[in-house]
């Protein structure tokens, strides 16, 4: 029999690192499964922190903070990123934390990333490493206009991102981004972009939500259709590859990979999130075990929970925009058959902030996106 560590059942503690909505909805399934849930990020009264029985507030690379903060719990997830690695390190010698904080230092720099990825014979666009002024000027040279300049690290919903479309645009790209190490991507003129959210339990076994399709507003996922309406053999093509690189980064949690499918209908992975992402969400209402269970399990070494998904369900997310002439209206969404709504507990409605979602369930995915659609147009009925 394989010595595999015994399963942390309910009655523990949860420590997640990050408070926004993700760790908010991940607690909520914990709390219903009757696990305890600590947050810990810089913030006070976060999304996470008004649903968890602790929530501490300091700074990611506050060492003894985070050694105290794992002591206090039984296992450490994260719901952000951009956790540091010694900060990972840290808590790892008191407590296991997964995904491991190596998926994370792979994942959270993009040329860290689109190495593996190739290493491992995933498709990606075509990158080179930017450096220097010099080395865009080689490198779009190599690549071919237009092009995608981006940070290699700390960049997300197309923040720390250039065009370069025009010979005009590449003098002073490379500085604009103020960042010293940058990776430059062929632009790919996608037909559509689809995400796979997936996960790998502590023994290797893996399940997954399907090819989903996401439509994105300024950089920022505004809705998700689920299931994708794409042919079978390409979603399994997709549903592959994530197990692949599931299996490959050796992840314990959830993971989403998103995928541009170009005109030539050939997949390119475009980023991986080593956690819930935003386009799972609809799992929280339209699945059997939503992400954020699913997670949970994972991370406490359970059985990985049953993925069907009876209905067609679609996703539309509400930023801080909808608030623009005053509180949208919610008890209007509220009449279409179907709907949920969920708003996370932030009090300050800021432009392009995610506040909220709402999903849409029906028989078919025609009538949920118009649904879904319609609920958000009802928002805004004064
Ligand atoms: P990212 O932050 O890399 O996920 O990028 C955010 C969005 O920008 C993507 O979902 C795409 O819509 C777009 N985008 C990013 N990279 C490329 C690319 N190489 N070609 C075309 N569009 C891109």
């Amino acid at each position: 029999m394989k010595n595999e560590p015994s399963p942390i059942l309910p009655g523990a503690t949860i420590g997640i690192l990050g408070s926004g909505q993700l760790g908010r909805m991940l607690a909520i399934e914990a709390r219903k499964m009757g696990y305890r849930v600590h947050t810990y990020s810089p913030e006070k009264n976060s999304p996470t922190g008004q649903i968890a029985d602790l929530e501490v507030t300091a700074a990611y690379d506050d060492l003894e903070k985070i050694a105290e903060f794992a002591q206090g719990v039984d296992v450490i997830t994260f719901e952000f990123e951009n956790v540091l690695s010694v900060t990972t390190d840290e808590a790892q010698k008191h407590v296991p934390v997964r995904p491991s904080g190596r998926v994370l230092h792979t994942t959270q720099n993009r040329l860290r990333e689109k190495t593996f990825l190739s290493e491992n014979d995933i498709p990606v666009a075509a990158f080179r490493v930017v450096r220097s002024q010099e080395e865009l000027e080689k490198a779009v040279a190599e690549l071919g206009l237009p092009c995608v300049l981006k940070t290699a690290g700390f960049g997300y919903d197309g923040k720390g991102q250039v065009k370069i479309k025009s010979k005009d645009d590449v003098a002073g790209a490379f500085t604009s981004l103020s960042y010293h190490e940058a990776i430059l991507e062929a632009f790919v003129d996608f037909e559509l972009e689809i995400s796979v959210v997936a996960a790998r339990g502590l023994d290797g076994s893996f399940v997954h939500y399907g090819a989903v399709e996401n439509s994105h507003k300024n950089h920022i996922l505004d809705v998700t259709i689920a299931p994708a309406r794409i042919s079978d053999a390409l979603a399994k093509q997709a549903v592959e590859l994530s197990s692949t690189i599931l299996e490959k980064l050796d992840v314990v949690g959830v993971l989403c990979t998103e995928y541009f499918v170009t005109r030539e209908g050939k997949l390119l992975v475009n980023e991986l999130a080593p956690r819930p992402h935003n386009s799972g969400h609809y799992t929280f209402d339209a699945c059997n075990t939503s992400q954020f269970e699913q997670q949970l399990r994972a991370v406490c070494g359970l059985p990985l929970g049953s993925t069907s998904q009876p209905k067609p369900a679609v996703m539309i997310n509400l930023l801080g925009d909808e608030w623009e002439r005053g509180t949208p209206q919610w008890q209007k969404a509220l009449q279409i058959p179907g709907v949920k709504l969920h708003l996370y507990g932030k009090a300050e409605p800021r432009a392009g902030r995610k506040m909220g979602h709402m999903t849409a369930i029906a028989d078919t995915v025609e009538e949920a996106l118009a649904n879904a659609q319609r609920a958000k147009a009802a928002l805004q009925e004064f």
